[in-house]
This record gives C-alpha cells, structure tokens and sequence, in this order.
C-alpha cells in the first residue's frame, strides 16, 4: 500500500507540483490583504482544499482558480484604495451597481491606477497556467483520488457547518453580496421611481411674491451635531465663536428642538418633506420636499452636499436632491470625504445670480471619525488627546463654515438656517448614534435662524418655541411660513421621536442622558 501511494507520487509529480503552484498563487494576493489572523486561517484551508481538488477534478478546479482568481481583482481593489479591514465589501460593490453608468465610469477614473492593472495582469497569467496545466497535464492518480476527494468533502462540511458559514468570507461571501445588492438596487429603483412620478404631477399653488422675504436661503442641514456640545447652547467650552458673535447683532434666533430621528436616512425625509414620526413611508413617497415648493415659488434650487450619494442608506436623501435645479456631490462616499471646506470652494465659484435662490448645504459636520472632519491648524483643541476634544473640534469647524457662508452672502436678502440630522452620543468611552433603545442625545440637535431683514414670522416663531420644543418633523413647514412661500405654520410640539427604524417610537422625555 505504502509502495503504491509512492509510486503514484513520483509519477504524478509534475502534475502535483504544476497544480499547487497554480493554487498558491491564486490564493497569493488574499493572503497579502488579509485583514486578520481568523481570515488568514479560512485562506489557508483554502489552499489545502484547492491543492486537493485536481486529484479528483480538473472541472471543480477550474471553476475555483477562476473564481478566485477574478474576485481577486475585485478584493485586491478594495483592500488597496480602502483597506480592506475597514470597507466592508457591500458598499464597493454598491458603488459599481447602484450608480449611474456615468458615475462608474468616473470613478473608474478615478479609483483605477497602475496596482489595479498589475493585479489583473497577475491574475490572468495564472489564469494562462491553469490553461497551460489543464491542456498538458494529466495524472494517473488512483489512491489520491480517493484521499482527494475525502478530505475535500471533510473540509468542505466542516467549513460549511462547524468553523464558520463559508459564504462570509471572501471571496466566497462576493456573489452572495452582489445577489443582496441587486435586490436592494431593484426595490429601491422602483420605489424612487414611483416618488418621482409623483412628484411630477403635484400641484403646489404659488404664494404671493410680496410677502416672499428673501433673495437667498440658506439651510446648512449639520451631521450628528448635539448642542450640548455648542457655546452657543451653554457648553463650557468656546465652540461656537461665530454664532455666538452673531448672536450679538440680535437678529439670530436660537430655538430650542429635536430631531425627529437618530438616523441620517430617515431625518433628512422627515425634515424637508410631509413625512414624520408616525407616518414615515406613505407620506415620504407621497410628497415632494421643500426644493419642490422653493423651485415652484421660483428659486433657483441648489442641493451641495459632502456626503455620499451612493447606497442604500443614501437614496431617500439622493432622491429629494433630484428635486433640486442643480445637485453638487462632493463624494463618492464617507470613506474619502474632505472636509467640508470642499462646499465652500464649490459655492464660491457659483456664478449667482442676483434672482432668488434656495440653497440646501448638506455637510459632514461631525460625522465619525470626528477627526477627519476639521482643519489641524485652526482648531479648537490643537492637540486633541481624547475624541471629545476630537468631536469638539469638529462642531468648531461647523461653526466656521457657517461664518465663511455667511461672509459669502450677507450682503443679500438672508435667510440663514442651521439644523442638524439628528445628535450624538458622546464621552470617552463611547460614540455615535442610531442607538437602540436610544438615549436624549441623539435627538438634542441645534435649530438657529438668522435673517438680515425684519421678519415678524421670526418674532412670532420665536414666541411660540417659548411653549415647548419643536419636534423638527415640521421643519419643512417652519421654513415655508417664515420665508413667506406658504401661510400654513404648522408647528410640532411632539415629544415622540422614532429610534433606529419606523416601528420604535419613543417619547423623547422618557430618555436617559447619554452621560
Ligand atoms: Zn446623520
């Protein structure tokens, strides 16, 4: 016996050695990439799987060396533009299925270089080996075959159903996430398409021009800004010195509010159009942001934003911005977002004119890591030590670009608007939003108004906060009655708030602090 398996060793050796060397270098570049030692180890079992299966089927594989063999590609892009422990596959593959053919190939353009060229060179010289080994070799394996195909089976069990479910890891997981995206893509394209339709047909009356107040507005939506971290809203720290300058010339009003929601994806629908807590989807779908009632009254529209337009969570949001005259993105996706001065260069060069427009800045504020969110050299804490001091930083740099847009058109009809999505929990040891059961700080957001003219409708407004908190879920009828588009105020004072998904409702009094 021991004599056979000899035998049947030495004959085959070329064809022994010719596969391994094909299998090894297919399973080269995950090993170069991987992201952990769990993974490494999946890989590794990988390679013996892949050395074992020529002993019994040429076919099975080639199916393997070149499935791999072209997900390496995909793979090898992600790890060497994004990292590969920190971009989760989905959201890459989003990018390359969920965009618009043009944007593909602009970030194509962009994303592909020289190392994305080497590795799909490399992979198809090995695919020409396997070519080469299935043309020219063969095997005479009788007792291998047999041992082949029993230790294939053995790992392929045991990967299957006690070490982990083989399709999470890569690059086993890629069709699988593909298959999810392509759904996702088809729900979300007919869904965003019937709003569209809908929208076209709407009938929005036109107010009267003389009580429309103002030439350029201006709502800066924040990202996961929480004013208790604000001077302005009596935080300890100096980190709001422009609102607070302007606070000086009286004519900025600081209200008192919440966020109807603790997720970027449902706030921003929640705010600009009739949705709110408890009627989310039917009245998203079924009713057109205030772009619409601006572009209707005859603004020119602007949506300028720094954050991603692509993706699932995105495009509720990308869909209302298609409601604007003109839609400016600055990214691509979180990952590779600049601060967000990048709106600043873009507004400056805009050509405006002296008419009326409505502009909705969307930025990055103080979106995690908070650390990427502001300049080095103007802030707040220079030498931040925690990410407190980070996250600090990053509503100091807010409050410039808010003076740097002020600068820009103060000279006009004003009407100026901060807001945030939603708020952010945040101390030393913890961070972020989208709790769940949430906590006060994600909803304590902060809602200041400034107007250059005299505006009753302010006054007014300001009185009637003196009641009780506004519950942002209005805000797109708050913004129509104070510029004078509509007559409609139509205040919230609810408490309750929506955590996560529709379906958890809150009542935001009841919350605990987050510190
Ligand atoms: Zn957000």
């Amino acid at each position: 016996m021991k004599q056979k398996i000899q035998t049947e060793f030495y004959t085959n050796q070329s064809y022994f050695y010719f596969g391994t060397l094909i299998s090894v270098l297919t399973i080269l570049p995950q090993f170069l990439f991987s992201p952990n030692s769990t993974h490494t180890l999946f890989l590794a079992i990988t390679l013996i799987v892949l050395i074992t299966i020529p002993k019994f089927s040429k076919i099975l594989f080639s199916v393997f060396i070149i499935f791999i063999n072209l997900s390496n590609i995909l793979i090898g892009h992600i790890a060497l533009h994004w990292g590969y422990a920190l971009a989760d596959i989905k959201p890459r593959i989003e990018v390359a299925f969920l965009s618009p053919i043009y944007e593909s190939k602009e970030y194509i353009a962009r994303y592909i270089d020289y190392r994305d060229y080497w590795l799909i060179l490399f992979s198809l010289f090995v695919l020409f080996l396997l070519f080469r080994f299935l043309r020219h070799f063969t095997h005479s394996y009788k007792i291998f075959r047999i041992i082949g195909s029993g230790v294939f089976a053995l790992i392929l069990v045991n990967v299957t159903f006690y070490i982990n479910p083989i399709r999470e890891f890569e690059p086993f997981s890629v069709p699988c996430e593909i298959c999810t995206v392509m759904d996702d893509k088809n729900k979300i394209d007919q869904i965003m398409k019937a709003r569209e339709e809908y929208i076209r047909h709407i009938k929005i009356l036109e107010a009267n021009k003389k009580k429309q107040l103002y030439d350029k507005i201006i709502i800066v939506m924040g990202e996961s800004a929480n004013k208790n971290h604000m001077a302005l809203y009596g935080y300890k720290y100096p980190t709001t010195p422009f609102l607070m300058s302007l606070q000086q010339t009286h004519q900025l009003y600081v209200l008192d509010a919440i966020a109807p929601t603790n997720q970027t994806r449902y706030s921003l629908p929640i705010d600009l159009t009739e949705a709110n807590v408890h009627y989310y989807e039917d009245r998203y779908l079924h009713s057109c942001s205030i772009l619409t009632n601006f572009k209707t009254n005859h603004y020119e529209t602007y949506w300028i934003s720094n954050q991603g337009r692509v993706g699932k969570n995105d495009s509720s949001i990308s869909s209302m911005a298609s409601e604007a005259n003109t839609t400016f993105f600055a990214n691509l996706n979180y990952l590779e977002a600049k601060t967000d001065e990048v709106l600043l260069d873009y507004l400056n060069k805009l050509q405006t004119n002296s008419g009326k427009e409505m502009f909705l800045v969307h930025i990055m504020g103080s979106h995690s890591d908070y650390i990427n969110r502001y300049n080095k050299g103007t802030a707040l804490f220079k030498n931040a030590k925690n990410i407190v001091e980070e996250y600090d930083n990053s509503i100091h740099y807010s409050d410039y670009i808010l003076s740097q847009i002020y600068e820009r058109f103060k000279n006009d009809k004003l009407l100026l608007i901060y807001l945030s999505d939603h708020g952010e929990n945040i101390n030393l040891d913890n961070n972020g939003h989208g709790f769940l059961p949430p906590f006060k700080d994600e909803y304590t957001v902060p809602f200041v108004i400034y107007s250059t003219v005299k505006n009753p409708r302010l006054d007014e407004l300001y009185r009637d906060n003196k009641k009780g908190y506004f519950n942002l879920e209005n805000f797109n009828d708050i913004v129509q009655y104070i510029s004078g588009i509509s007559n409609h105020k139509n205040l919230s004072y609810s408490h309750d708030v929506m955590a996560v998904e529709p379906t958890n409702i809150y009542d935001f009094d009841t919350l605990e602090s987050f510190n």
